[in-house]
């Protein structure tokens, strides 16, 4: 066990109230904390700046990120170095003789997509260095479930105890039957009951279903 196993599960700990999968919530997590180090301290420091200039710029998802961000000044340096950039390649288009078709070549990956595929990994290791564990087991029951996506990753990488499984199940079971308490209780004859624990059970389902981390590719 690394330290940074036992780091992970500190942080697993933490997030398994949220309602969402607990990797999910670390790597989102994770995610606004990368894009400001790359953006805000990044604006000054040549190696990441050089990450985002050669992706020009950031995915789609990361951009609207920056752009839904506080740190405008930082937004606006990094944005003024990507367009120095990009003009440089429209520079590139008008110069290149017409025959062959001229292109632009296509950019790296997104930085901060990198980082965090390298961190989903990581927790990913971590969580299978601590599923044998019961009292991490006891962790997963009680929490609102590792979603689909990423147990389909952890199963894919090693044989799942048997004990590891039963707690997911347990999890997962919970917030069905919340879904079909919240559900009975739209129905005509019980509309009068107030709703309960069960009023956010079909988002905590969607969370289960499909994760809640966009950088998260199965
Ligand atoms: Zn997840
Ligand atoms: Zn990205």
């Amino acid at each position: 066990m690394t330290s940074r196993d036992t780091r992970i599960l500190a942080d697993f700990r933490a997030y398994c109230t949220n309602p969402e999968c607990p990797i999910c919530a670390m790597v989102s997590h994770a995610e606004v904390r990368t894009l400001q180090v790359f953006c805000a301290e990044g604006a000054g420091d040549e190696l990441r700046r050089a990450d985002i200039r050669n992706a020009r710029g950031l995915c789609v998802h990361h951009g609207a990120m920056l752009r839904d961000a506080r740190d405008a000044l930082a937004a606006a340096v990094t944005a003024l170095d990507v367009m120095t950039n990009l003009l440089r390649d429209l520079d590139g288009l008008e110069r290149a003789p017409r025959w062959p078709k001229p292109r632009i070549n296509r950019p790296k990956q997104c930085p901060v997509c990198t980082e965090m595929t390298r961190y989903n990994l990581a927790v990913c290791a971590g969580v299978l260095a601590w599923c044998d564990d019961a009292q991490f087991q006891m962790l997963v029951a009680q929490s609102h479930g590792i979603c689909a996506p990423h147990l389909r990753m952890l199963a894919s990488q090693a044989v799942l105890p048997a004990g590891f499984i039963a707690a997911q199940r347990m999890a997962w079971e919970r917030v069905r039957a919340d879904v079909a308490e919240y559900i009975r209780k739209r129905d005509d004859r019980f509309r009068h009951e107030p709703d309960a624990y069960e009023a956010d059970a079909w988002r905590r389902a969607w969370f289960v279903i499909s994760g809640s981390s966009y950088t998260v590719h199965e």
